[in-house]
């Protein structure tokens, strides 16, 4: 059994400075992934207590007034209702600046809503992260408009709909691509193709929309400030991304600067369909 207590101390104050650069941000969204995803029932009974003040819990600071806005990271995640965003980092109220979008694709809306963040929380904000998870429903979507093109036609008349479809469909290449040069392009007849491809789709999607956020905002980063990506999984509820070689590819927990040039995008193709979650749905 799990004991979770939230602790409020009137008098206290627990809410952490913002962190100094952006490392120190990636170790706290790190940090709190980890918590969160280790298994509370494999530890045997556990009590975690978690210590909250005024600005955790919305409340009004003792003049009245409402607490000052102050995330130290903007994300972008999918609306996906398994993968929330806070709890998966194990983050507070007023730490995380979040937009969520099916398949956290990159519309003006949400660069613009990343644009605001950066360029008014500059002394807080250390890092803007894009997080895509596993078995996205709309990158599966995509995926099957691109096995089986008559499919498409359920989205075409729908211009919401295409918006989220279309803006996948560059990953999704990118997906078929490199699951071809890393297994061969007999590959496709393989019954756990189709999840193999979406697989390697979320992972490139987050990378390359990271990459399009990095670029865009390029006049607001620097050393105090930058942009990573990682993806979800559902099932171990860890963040990371996958590394190595084929062979030697394997699921590390983190988050990462996306590739900086095509060249890194390839073998981050690669990387991620023969790392081991890709790699076993094709065995
Ligand atoms: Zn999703």
């Amino acid at each position: 059994m799990l004991e979770l207590v939230y602790r409020f101390d009137p008098t206290g104050r627990h809410t952490p400075d913002p962190p100094a650069d952006p490392a120190e941000a990636r170790r706290r969204l790190e940090d709190g992934n980890r918590a969160f995803s280790t298994d509370p029932l494999a530890a045997g009974p556990t009590r975690r207590v978690l210590h909250v003040d005024a600005d955790d819990l919305g409340l009004p600071t003792e003049d009245g007034k409402a607490p000052t806005q102050r995330p130290f990271a903007a994300v972008l995640a999918c609306s996906d209702a398994r993968a929330p965003v806070e709890v998966v980092f194990g983050q507070g109220c007023n730490r995380l600046f979040v937009v969520r979008v099916a398949g956290n694709v990159l519309g003006s809306e949400c660069l613009g809503s990343l644009d605001f963040a950066v360029t008014n929380f500059d002394e807080s904000l250390r890092l803007v992260v894009v997080l895509g998870h596993s078995r996205c429903g709309a990158v599966s979507a995509a995926v099957d408009s691109f096995l089986n093109p008559s499919q498409y036609l359920a989205y075409a008349p729908s211009h919401p709909l295409r918006a989220v479809v279309d803006r996948l469909m560059v990953p999704v290449r990118a997906a078929h691509q490199a699951v071809g040069r890393a297994w061969g392009h007999g590959i496709g007849d393989r019954p756990g193709y189709r999840d193999a491809l979406i697989g390697t789709a979320v992972g490139l999607n987050a990378a390359l929309t990271a990459a399009t956020v990095r670029q865009e905002l390029r006049e607001h980063l620097g050393p105090a400030r930058e942009v990573v990506y990682g993806v979800y999984d559902l099932v171990t509820r860890r963040v990371g991304v996958p590394i190595g070689v084929p062979g030697e590819s394997r699921f590390a927990p983190g988050l990462v600067p996306p590739p900086a040039d095509l060249t890194g995008f390839d073998q981050l193709g690669i990387a991620i369909a023969t790392s081991p979650p890709v790699r076993d749905l094709l065995a």
